[in-house]
């Protein structure tokens, strides 16, 4: 019988020392030049803390977007960790960060941070970074859209395994038909209209990109009012190219849906807010699409009940992360505890969704340290029953949700 205290540290330790897979991130492999964002500037200028900051001066928004990204830092800095105690988590995020690489918290010195992230090499840094949060891989976000990447996935630069593809489809769900002018120009015989050759094209395009990328997953945000099935040409693409395309390949389909986009345009990327989505959606592509796996995760704190529920349905459903707004302390506790009382062990509690290379460490560290909170509560409870646990039962079930769990759904060996 372990004591309470040879219990939490157990959990502690299997949660420590798991290797992690991270689902979703907006991260690159180095042999990407220009594309991986690292270092304090980059910690200080996330979406995130960009919101935070226009909050106190919103009569400083069009000049912040003309600043370069070093004055844009000064100015967050100046704002969120200066005037005031930075007690949001996307602050403490970056506090937890500067700690990991052994700067003094005390000092406040920017300059010296910059110093000493400008003395490290973005290889060495990936390796740093991969290993203060006990990573096995990420996975990337890869759009083949966007002209630099694009460009680099053309000239077949190898990738590091510890970087993952994921296969985006936003522009082609979200933004046609413009996106049917970009696909012509590429040689693919598609018209606005859908009409024609369009699917069997589109899927020419998707065959092209899954061979280049060789992508674990295929994944698209959607807005709130994100309806299957639909005669838009959103639902037709996905019911006539990108189902049967994900049936056929094995692959699955991710869905982050509840974005609404640009609420206020001119705060850019950190202008997106949230609306509560249709669980109906999720459950008519659940059970239309029995032989495609969903892969999925709701921004809405509204959403994540129904969505437990529609999983406990649907073998095929796999809910993810606390994405984005949820993914603060409050919220992870209560949606990771929810989780685990109706869903057992069969689901993926955390993604970092980072954008930069360090957010890594605490997106991981901050996480892991609720999840151990939650699960010390639930075994403490089966305790109670007098089922007896053991060190190696606890370690088997934390590798399912820390690695198992998504490598299975993926299909990966
Ligand atoms: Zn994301």
């Amino acid at each position: 019988m372990m004591t309470q205290n040879q219990l939490q540290e157990v959990i502690a330790q299997a949660v420590r020392s798991v290797p992690v897979v991270d689902a979703h991130t907006h991260l690159f492999t180095p042999a990407f030049p220009g594309l991986l964002l690292r270092g304090i500037d980059d910690l200080l200028t996330y979406h995130y803390l960009v919101a935070e900051t226009l909050r106190y001066h919103p009569e400083k928004t069009e000049e912040f977007w003309r600043l370069s990204v070093q004055k844009q830092a000064d100015l967050v800095w100046q704002t969120l960790f200066i005037e005031r105690s930075p007690v949001s988590e996307a602050c403490r995020g970056v506090l937890t960060v500067l700690r990991a690489y052994g700067l003094d918290l005390g000092c406040r010195d920017l300059t010296a941070y910059r110093r000493f992230f400008a003395g490290l090499d973005p290889e060495a840094q990936v390796d740093i970074v991969f290993k203060e949060a006990n990573l096995k891989y990420v996975v990337m976000t890869n759009d083949p859209f966007e002209p630099v990447e694009k460009v680099y996935w053309q000239q077949g630069v190898g990738v590091d395994p510890r970087f993952r593809a994921a296969l985006r489809l936003d522009p082609l769900l979200n933004r046609w038909p413009e996106t049917a002018g970009s696909l012509e120009a590429e040689g693919y015989e598609v018209q606005a209209d859908l009409s024609g050759q369009t699917s069997a094209e589109v899927r020419r395009f998707l065959t092209d990109w899954a061979k280049r990328m060789n992508p674990l997953y295929l994944a698209v945000s959607l807005p709130p009012d994100f309806i299957y099935p639909d005669p838009a040409p959103r639902g037709r693409l996905l019911k006539e190219v990108i189902l049967p395309f994900c049936q056929e390949h094995g692959k699955p389909l991710a869905l982050m849906i509840g974005v609404k986009k640009l609420v206020n345009p001119s705060l850019r990327l950190a202008g997106d807010s949230v609306g509560k989505a249709l669980i109906n959606t999720v459950e008519s592509l659940c059970v239309e699409n029995p032989e495609v796996k969903f892969f999925l995760t709701m921004l809405a704190r509204e959403n994540q009940h129904e969505l437990v529920v529609a999983a406990r349905k649907f073998g095929n459903l796999m809910p993810f992360g606390c994405w984005w707004f949820l993914n603060n302390p409050s919220l992870i506790r209560e949606i990771t505890r929810m989780r685990l009382e109706l869903l057992g062990l069969s689901f993926v509690p955390q993604h970092s969704d980072a954008r930069v290379l360090d957010q890594l460490i605490y997106k991981w560290s901050h996480s892991k340290q609720l999840i151990i909170e939650v699960l010390t509560e639930a075994y403490t409870a089966l305790a109670e029953t007098g089922w007896k646990l053991s060190a190696a039962g606890i370690k088997q079930d934390v590798e399912r949700l820390f690695f198992r769990n998504f490598e299975e759904f993926m299909g990966i060996e």
